[in-house]
């Protein structure tokens, strides 16, 4: 999300706060009292609901694949010799924003972590403190430019990735695709990469876009890399000016189409009051367009801790 956060620690240990509220909106057209009522008051004055699910993990037979959604841009992608987490975040609050819905499960009720693949810097889908409590060890993929902000966080290994540059290890393999966004984290740190993460392994490929507005790219992701489970971010396109660095779920369909994947599973709603569309907007819609263009039957929309099998 969100321009000119600042987040982290500083090296007298101190957490940096924004400068303004203004900071963490992709727009400056209009105010922080608008922006005060809109993301943190009506989060603030809402109840928080959903559950930590009863850890469930199925048996997996080798060529099938588990996916948990914790909420938000957070997924736990499990095979019978691997368990990746992608962009982790069991927040309850990003400095002032509100978790909405609880995470899906708890920190100390996940399997053993593999591997994370962190899609971008932003607070919201890099979040040191859920990094720091993953079960160790762990190897971290990420764009470039992310390393030194691992750091400390307990990873065994990190490796930075390009766009279109893949990581293999074993029988898997993990490619960073491109995206419409921005990396920075703070307003200093314009260096830093971000996109989306395609993982291949036991024949199976699923695909995390990361946050995307929509662009061109999508269409080449589809056809370099022909993922068959799309994860695709749905929420905080509202006012239209946000659509210069996320998606609605008008463009995630034409997206999904692009990429030609089999399964289409949202993102990026319902957690934390990021943007001013309503919360329960975009699975609607969502479920609107997905019926009017028959492509209900490839419309998988998770529960937060509930594990599918693909
Ligand atoms: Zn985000
Ligand atoms: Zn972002």
């Amino acid at each position: 999300m969100e321009p000119g956060t600042s987040h982290g620690h500083t090296a007298a240990g101190h957490r940096k706060l924004p400068r303004s509220l203004k900071e963490l909106t992709p727009t400056k057209a209009f105010n922080p009292r608008t922006f005060f009522r809109e993301m943190v008051w009506k989060a603030l004055i809402t109840r928080r609901t959903g559950e930590h699910q009863q850890p469930k993990f199925p048996k997996l037979d080798h060529g099938q694949l588990a996916l948990t959604w914790i909420g938000h841009a957070s997924f736990l992608v499990q095979f019978n010799d691997l368990n990746a987490l992608i962009d982790p975040n069991f927040a309850n609050w990003l400095f002032f924003l509100k978790r909405l819905r609880r995470s899906g499960l708890k920190i100390s009720d996940l399997p053993p972590i593999d591997l994370v693949l962190l899609t971008h810097a932003h607070f919201d889908h890099f979040h040191k403190p859920s990094l720091r409590k993953l079960p160790h060890p762990k190897l971290g993929v990420m764009p470039w430019g992310m390393a030194p902000l691992a750091k400390g966080l307990g990873f065994s290994r990190i490796i930075e990735l390009k766009w279109w540059e893949s990581f293999s290890h074993g029988d898997w393999k993990v490619t960073l695709t491109p995206c419409k966004h921005w990396g920075a984290r703070t307003i200093t740190d314009k260096h830093r990469g971000y996109g989306g993460f395609v993982l291949e392994h036991q024949g199976r490929t699923v695909y995390h876009a990361g946050d995307s507005a929509y662009f061109e790219g999508f269409k080449e992701i589809g056809s370099r890399l022909a993922p068959e489970i799309a994860l695709l971010p749905i929420g905080a396109y509202y006012p239209e000016s946000f659509r210069k660095v996320h998606m609605g779920p008008d463009e995630a369909v034409k997206v999904f189409r692009e990429v030609k994947a089999k399964w289409f599973v949202p993102m990026h709603y319902g957690t934390f009051k990021l943007s001013f569309e309503e919360m329960d907007e975009p699975p609607r819609w969502l479920r609107d367009l997905a019926r009017r263009d028959q492509l209900t039957p490839h419309l998988r929309i998770m529960q937060e801790g509930v594990a599918e099998v693909f």
